[in-house]
């Protein structure tokens, strides 16, 4: 490999060598995130949403880190991420709740009760499924309701909270340990929906019977302590984009991902870069090309619009970003600063998954979920920076 400098970790042939790009994951980062939150919140408990592989970033390693940072309650949608997140808490937190919003898989009931996953029940059928299954096996074990506030997507819409709240036999056997819904605006502060969705989920709380309540997303958090009842749930923030958008980001950035030049070249007018000539050069030009595409959730309606940073200098992404290469033009650095192996960063140091997403013309959870898996991954565990 003589005349290669790679800038990312030594050692030809380990994984970061060969990698296209390094996701750097700072554990410390989220942590901090969490207790930030768990501050706002000021004694209700936080909970957090670790979906999706805890928002595309590793649910395994994010739910560890949220558990050392006091994190009791997590959230997952789905029943297969839950058994993940019990296997990865069981040795040191066993004691942790996991609850599965997507909510019961009737008929995968031990499912829940021998991982001791608590179902986030939808629907009246799901209550007496759950109802069912606690009587025939004897047990009580806990799940929540979801009432639907005016999201229209799951939890239980009002003919059926009606028909809940006269049908007292439902919450025989089996026990209550929250009941939730989920905010539609709360990332618009000023949004009626807000206070609509408060009131109408406070109405459905004085029906049921007394249990634990949680309204508040990460942005939820954000509107003040009428919101934050028992128990916040908060996901997006935890990892770094900002729940505030109106706002500057309140919350430490967490992802970094670093990738490095495979090849630069010179080329001049009327040359033009990658699939359909898409960037003409107006004269003399360097493009450094980089092995990351939109098949690494480098989004291909990033083309023309994003940045890259070469030792802190802003660079911009110009033609077509293909399917495992981008590429840059390094014009403006001096003349054999960026050579094979000279490394890129490809999110800006402050506001990077929330600049990507604008740029992308979609949101932080996007790009987040969308990261790639041919990135070789570092977990910072905070302690290092
Ligand atoms: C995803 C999700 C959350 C977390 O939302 P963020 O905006 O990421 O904080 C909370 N509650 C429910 C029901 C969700 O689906």
């Amino acid at each position: 490999m003589s005349g290669c400098r790679t800038t990312i970790e030594a050692g030809p042939g380990t994984p970061a060598e060969r990698a296209p790009a390094t996701l750097i994951i700072d554990l410390g980062g989220l942590r901090d995130n969490y207790r930030k939150l768990a501050t706002l919140c000021d004694g209700r408990e936080v909970a957090a949403v670790v979906k999706a592989d805890g928002y595309g970033l590793g649910a395994a390693p994010v739910a560890t880190a949220l558990a050392e940072a006091g994190a009791r309650t997590f959230f997952v949608a789905q029943l297969d991420e839950a058994l993940t997140v019990r296997a990865a808490l069981d040795t040191h937190t066993p004691d942790c709740c996991i609850f599965v919003l997507n909510g019961l898989v009737i008929g995968a009931e031990d499912d829940y009760r021998a991982a001791r996953l608590r179902p986030v029940l939808n629907s009246i059928l799901e209550i007496e499924a759950w109802r069912d299954f606690n009587r025939r096996r004897d047990l009580a074990l806990p799940a929540a309701v979801h009432v639907d506030t005016g999201m229209s997507r799951l939890g239980l819409p009002k003919d059926e909270l009606d028909s809940l709240v006269v049908t007292p036999d439902l919450f025989d056997g089996w026990e209550l340990s929250l009941v939730m819904s989920h905010l539609v605006c709360a990332d618009e502060p000023d949004h009626p929906l807000n206070a609509a969705q408060l009131a109408l989920f406070e109405e459905a709380l004085a029906r049921l019977p007394p249990a634990p309540a949680s309204l508040a997303n990460s942005s939820g958090i954000f509107l003040g302590s009428d919101y934050h009842f028992d128990q916040a749930r908060p996901g997006v923030a935890l990892y770094g984009v900002n729940p505030t958008p109106a706002r500057s980001n309140p919350m430490s950035a967490v992802v970094q991902l670093r990738t490095k030049v495979l090849q630069v070249r010179q080329i001049d007018a009327p040359g033009s870069v990658g699939y359909g000539a898409a960037h003409r050069v107006e004269g003399p030009s360097r493009i450094a090309t980089v092995g990351v595409g939109y098949a690494d959730g480098y989004l291909r309606s990033l083309s023309g619009r994003a940045t890259a940073w070469v030792e802190g200098s802003e660079v911009p992404i110009v033609g077509r970003i293909s399917m495992d290469l981008t590429t840059i033009d390094v014009t403006s650095l001096p003349a054999g600063t960026v050579r094979p192996g000279t490394a890129v960063d490809l999110l800006d140091p402050r506001d990077g998954v929330d600049r990507l997403a604008a740029e992308a013309g979609t949101i932080g959870y996007e790009i987040l979920t969308s990261l790639g898996h041919r990135y070789h991954r570092v977990y910072k565990s905070g302690n290092e920076s």
